[in-house]
């Protein structure tokens, strides 16, 4: 090995010991000599050799203060893919964990981010696969980009623009999401750098031009700030703070204004050790300056979204110019500068904290979203949305701050307050004003959430949220509801069938349908009938040979018919004669357990009423007519009954109160609906045993949701 390069071992070491005393040399140098050997001889673009890109990757790991793990990844994530050694070459000298790294690394590399929607969908996935296994591959793959972008001087302009491009679409809000800022501002200016160079110089002229005169302004500036610190014992860095390049370059654009415009030029920090410092300076700042205020954010109370904490706010310095503040503890601007890095740390525990969730967490959901995205490009879609939009702030009326992608939707932040919240949601204030669920949410809007227990979702909702965790919120929930209705729907068909052909519900007959039908269980098979995959004459033919079923069906035809009549006028006993014909009034459906009266009619025989009855009242007139009459029931006898009930006009609402009936185990002979206004009338004929029972169906129906009466029929229908 040249001497160069083992002095430069020699000082990585020593970086890395200097931050981390427990660092294990020996592991470090062995990635590093075993990196070296295996690109010797491969040369980069510049003509330098190869090695050098792997050496300053590390170096820039062990400027975040990263692990001993990590560095050594970093030194080795181009071996598997550029030399002839392979990951198990690399398991077996280092281990499993740095294999798994490296892998990781190797196939971000070899994606590709070309503007194909559906191939960079499909690439983006990937590398998000990847990162959610272990983070520390992005890190990696970041400081490998940076290094790229730092010698992309010597590449091609075709080249170049391909990877400057890639860089601000691709890897600069990978590293704002991840919170890590300090690569993200790079990567930005030197994509910038490489892409426009011309602009890109004429803007850095004219910042330099004013720099002194920024600086002195700046100075001036901090002076009494700085005494009020003293003067309170408050130990505070106070620095100007540089803006990037990129990022005055857009604000430019955007606002197409000339750079004496761009205000926030005019910023310092101030770094305290304690939380509540941060405020106690905050105070500090606007006694001295006046505040502006619509420009003042609390991201200690509430972080962003990639868990940056800081004060931001900005006052009117001598001669009336503003000036950008933050405020923030040595720990908020650590996370502040390498986020997520924070978090490989060497003194950290591997431990997963709490941070560190919150932090993943916009992973997991875009994880948990792309399961359910079928079409690539949506995909993307909801994943650039996530990805690289600002954010807006909106406040509960509590007051309590939400932060979401700019372009969410009032439901979108529904969703954010609560999924249940988000799954009931019909509407929204936004201040005093109701607004529609695809309101766009504008900063500093107060949003109140209207719901209805008998609001849902529905498939149109997907068209209206944007960001992705509320979609496959709703989508899971149109999922599970299909599948739900599909199951019950398809048992109701199933045993309403089975009884038809006179089958007795015996589980063990019904439990022996998913073998036959070749379906896992009994849910499946409901679900299947339920959605048509298989029909219910199908299921029968394997209950019963077709022959059968045929017989089956004439005999119901003939006797069953007959007897079922017969059945119908018996019941009542009549002067404590069983068989007198009789007939129910059709007024009012009388039901055992009713209190009952008979009266002679011609040619009916006895004509039996409830005692309540308003046409029983005029029968009462002719006092001869009236007979005895009680009850006298056989096991399994039903009587129909008529109910009435007034419900919310809404989806579903029919279906729900057949669910409810049948829950109760009766069978309906006729629906009638009526819709208005808002509101529908339903009256069902249903079979029921007795009172008892149907009281019990009238409770059932009277819990579903959006009915407002339930009652039995008394008068004609
Ligand atoms: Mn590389």
């Amino acid at each position: 090995m040249d001497e160069k390069y083992i002095k430069s071992k020699g000082m990585l070491v020593k970086d890395i010991l200097k931050y981390n005393p427990n660092s294990d040399s020996e592991f470090i140098s062995k990635a590093y000599d075993y990196s070296y050997s295996a690109h010797k001889g491969q040369l980069r673009q510049s003509g330098k050799p190869y090695f050098n890109h792997c050496l300053n990757t590390a170096i820039i790991l062990q400027e975040l203060r990263m692990d001993d793990f990590t560095i050594s990844a970093g030194l080795l994530h181009d071996v598997v893919e550029d030399t002839e050694y392979t990951k198990e070459d690399i398991e077996e000298n280092f281990g499993s964990e740095i294999a798994h790294i490296v892998d990781g690394v190797t196939k971000i590399g070899g994606l590709s981010f070309e503007k194909k929607e559906v191939r960079q969908a499909e690439s983006f996935r990937k590398m998000l696969l990847s990162i959610a296994r272990d983070i520390r591959v992005i890190i990696i793959k970041l400081a490998d980009r940076l290094n790229n972008m730092r010698t992309l001087g010597y590449l091609d302009v075709a080249k170049k623009a391909r990877i400057a491009n890639e860089t601000l679409d691709i890897y600069a809000p990978l590293a704002h999401r991840f919170g890590l800022a300090r690569i993200k501002w790079e990567l930005e200016d030197l994509a910038f750098k490489n892409l426009i160079p011309k602009e890109y110089k004429k803007l850095a002229r004219s910042i330099d031009e004013k720099r002194g005169e920024r600086e002195n302004y700046l100075e001036d500036f901090k002076r009494p700030l700085k005494k009020e610190l003293e003067r309170f014992e408050i130990e505070a860095e106070v620095v100007g703070r540089a803006k990037h390049m990129y990022s005055i370059y857009n604000k430019i654009v955007v606002r197409d204004v000339t750079i004496d415009k761009i205000y926030d030029l005019m910023a310092i920090r101030i770094i305290v050790e304690k939380l509540e410092q941060c405020y106690f300076v905050l105070g500090i700042v606007h006694t001295l300056f006046k505040p502006i205020q619509e420009r003042f954010k609390d991201f200690i109370a509430t972080p962003k979204l990639n868990g940056y904490q800081s004060i931001h706010t900005t006052v009117i310095g001598p001669g009336g110019k503003r000036v950008e503040i933050q405020i923030r503890t040595t720990k908020m601007h650590e996370t502040s500068e390498i986020g997520i890095a924070a978090h490989w740390k060497y003194k950290e525990k591997k431990q997963k904290d709490k941070d560190f969730d919150s932090h993943t967490e916009w992973l997991k959901n875009i994880i948990e979203w792309q399961k359910d995205a079928s079409d690539p490009t949506e995909f993307m879609e909801y994943l650039k949305f996530d990805l690289f939009q600002d954010e807006v702030f909106v406040f509960t009326p509590k007051g309590d701050l939400h932060q979401l992608p700019r372009g969410a939707t009032a439901l979108d932040f529904a969703f954010q307050v609560h999924s249940e919240v988000g799954l009931h949601c019909i509407g929204a204030k936004a201040g005093s004003r109701i607004v529609p669920l695809a309101y766009e949410l504008v900063s500093g809007d107060y949003i109140e959430i209207i719901t209805s227990h008998n609001q849902h979702p529905n498939p149109d909702w997907l068209k209206i949220l944007k960001t992705s965790k509320a979609k496959s919120r709703v989508k899971r929930w149109l999922r599970e509801s299909q599948k739900e209705h599909s199951i019950k729907l398809g048992e109701e068909i199933l045993l309403r069938e089975l009884k038809r052909q006179r089958f007795k519900q015996h589980d063990n007959i019904l439990q022996t349908l998913p073998d036959k039908l070749r379906v896992k269980n009994l849910d499946e098979l409901y679900e299947a009938i339920g959605t048509g995959n298989i029909s219910v004459k199908t299921v029968l033919t394997h209950l019963i040979p077709e022959a059968d079923l045929n017989v089956e069906k004439k005999a119901e035809s003939t006797f069953s018919k007959f007897l079922k009549r017969v059945r119908k006028t018996r019941g009542i006993k009549v002067q404590g004669m069983d068989n007198m014909a009789i007939n129910f009034g059709k007024c009012c459906h009388p039901v055992p357990g009713d209190e009952i009266i008979g009266f002679i009619t011609k040619g009916q025989g006895v004509s039996i009423h409830r005692a309540t009855c308003s046409n029983a009242t005029s029968y009462i007139q002719n006092p001869e007519r009236l007979v005895d009459v009680e009850w006298d029931v056989e096991e399994g006898k039903e009587f129909s009954v008529g109910i009435q009930i007034l419900g919310e006009d809404r989806k579903n609402f029919l279906r729900d109160v057949v669910e409810a009936t049948s829950r109760a185990d009766t069978n309906i002979l006729n629906v009638s609906l009526k819709a208005e206004d808002g509101f529908v009338n339903n009256t069902l004929i249903l079979e029921v045993k007795n009172l008892n029972h149907l009281t019990k169906i009238l409770k059932n129906v009277q819990g579903v949701n959006g009915v407002i009466l339930a009652k039995r029929i008394d008068r004609k229908l």
